[in-house]
């Protein structure tokens, strides 16, 4: 019985980066959060495929315990996202967005999602996000939602009216000048918790997150790494550690918070060292510990000997 419950894309992707291309690989915003999601706490995946998914996607879900019984197979083709990147990995250029079957897409929850707590509505159309939301007979304690530029360009109204009745945003940094029309992240941050979200994380790639909430703000760097091939579901695997890790908690204080975007951004760094979900399949739990360890160190440092300083007053 999947704690967690993530509805979002489940696609085929196309993306070319400075270190090499991949067709119709396995990705899509639920995809990526799942299998991040899955090494914390027992996953469903809501979504939507087409006749041309491979089976391998479902293999690669079982194989991390994930129950995919919330994903429809229909008659049309798979949603299908092509990209590219220049040497700025930061940024991706949409190439293409095929909704395809997405356009008929009716989410319903399986039955043995019944007792989810918490709830990721991954980047996906907005007001299918709602309707999800509207198909809850109880509330989760925890909803955390992404989105990305296409649906604040396409679906502005949709995406506002939603964004009122959750808890968590993630969203990138260009995205959230883009949203809240300002330029500065703390302003950008100011309008966008305004619209109904208690916490904002912005995402800025190689330069790790932002998360702020009224009271507070916190940064965490992204872990630095020699080799990122493919930046493409660093944001989707980021978020699915970040709530898989939250949920396995229970709680929501602001120090499992904290912590909780910690393990968001040690995800995300396995996730962009090679395409497509290749590096955050079947990680060991070695190698997640041995990252985590590398994360405190990164971060930590004695408190300042203040005496020092020679300011009077
Ligand atoms: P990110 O973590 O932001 O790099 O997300 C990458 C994933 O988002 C890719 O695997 C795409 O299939 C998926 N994606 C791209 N465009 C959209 C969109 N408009 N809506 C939902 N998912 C998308």
């Amino acid at each position: 019985m999947p704690k967690l419950v993530i509805i979002g894309t489940v696609a085929l992707d196309n993306i070319r980066t400075p270190f090499g291309e991949v067709s119709n690989a396995l990705g899509g915003s639920a995809f990526y959060a799942g299998l991040s999601a899955s090494y914390w706490t027992d996953v469903g995946v809501v979504g939507i495929v087409g006749k041309d998914y491979p089976e391998e996607g479902f293999s690669v879900l079982a194989r991390h315990g994930i129950d995919s019984k919330g994903i429809e197979r229909s008659e049309g083709l798979t949603f299908s996202w092509s990209g590219e990147y220049t040497y700025d990995l930061n940024t991706a250029q949409t190439l293409r967005t095929d909704l395809n079957c997405l356009l008929s897409f009716n989410p319903v929850l399986p039955e043995s999602h019944d007792s989810l707590e918490t709830l990721f509505l991954a980047n996906i159309d907005p007001e299918i996000q709602a309707k999800v939301l509207d198909s809850l007979p109880v509330r989760p304690s925890l909803v955390v939602l992404d989105t990305m530029n296409f649906w604040i360009e396409h679906k502005k109204d949709a995406l506002q009216k939603v964004l009122r009745r959750i808890d968590v945003l993630t969203i990138n940094e260009g995205e959230a000048r883009m949203l809240s029309g300002q330029f500065s992240l703390v302003s950008a941050a100011r309008t966008i918790l305004g619209m109904g979200p208690a916490t904002l994380i912005i995402k800025r790639g190689e330069y790790g997150v932002l998360v702020f909430n009224r009271e507070s703000v916190f940064a965490s760097p992204a872990y630095p790494l020699e080799d990122v091939r493919d930046p493409t579901g660093a944001g989707d695997s980021f978020a699915g550690g970040f709530i898989g890790f939250l949920t396995s908690q229970g709680k929501f204080s602001d120090d499992t918070l904290r912590q909780s975007i910690v393990v968001g951004s040690a995800m995300a760094s396995f996730c962009v060292s090679d395409f497509s979900t290749r590096a955050i399949e079947g990680l060991k739990r070695t190698d997640i510990l041995k990252r985590l360890e590398s994360f405190s160190s990164l971060t930590s440092y004695q408190a300042l000997p203040l005496m020092s300083l020679r300011t009077e007053g």
